[in-house]
């Protein structure tokens, strides 16, 4: 489960905050604002979830990034994949979320 941190996306830190379920009106996992810098998560979901849902926000912030034009299919099609892979890769490559105290430490 992640519980806070932060997401070098580029040199830039692009943060993570949390949400609870209650506190909206639809059913929202995650949001994405490249512009300020921060990735919205719904607090209430599985570990497993939250991890692929973050992975396809960062994505969005990464084709933000890169300037390039990318739909919400094409970010969930790719997205999903690699968590695919990260998933089965787990032993050797892992997703690393940055927690505020360790992104202190890497100034
Ligand atoms: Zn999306």
């Amino acid at each position: 489960m992640i519980n806070s941190g932060v997401v070098p996306v580029f040199g830039t830190i692009v943060r993570i905050h949390f949400f609870d379920s209650a506190s909206r009106d639809d059913t929202a996992m995650g949001r994405s604002d490249s512009k300020l810098g921060i990735i919205h998560l719904n607090r209430d979901m599985p570990a497993d979830l939250q991890e692929a849902v973050l992975l396809h926000e960062i994505g969005h912030v990464v084709a933000d990034a890169l300037g390039m034009k990318w739909g919400e299919a094409d970010n969930a099609a790719l997205m999903t994949g690699i968590y695919a892979v990260l998933s089965d890769s787990e032993r050797t490559i892992k997703m690393t979320v940055i927690t505020p105290e360790m992104a202190e430490r890497m100034r």
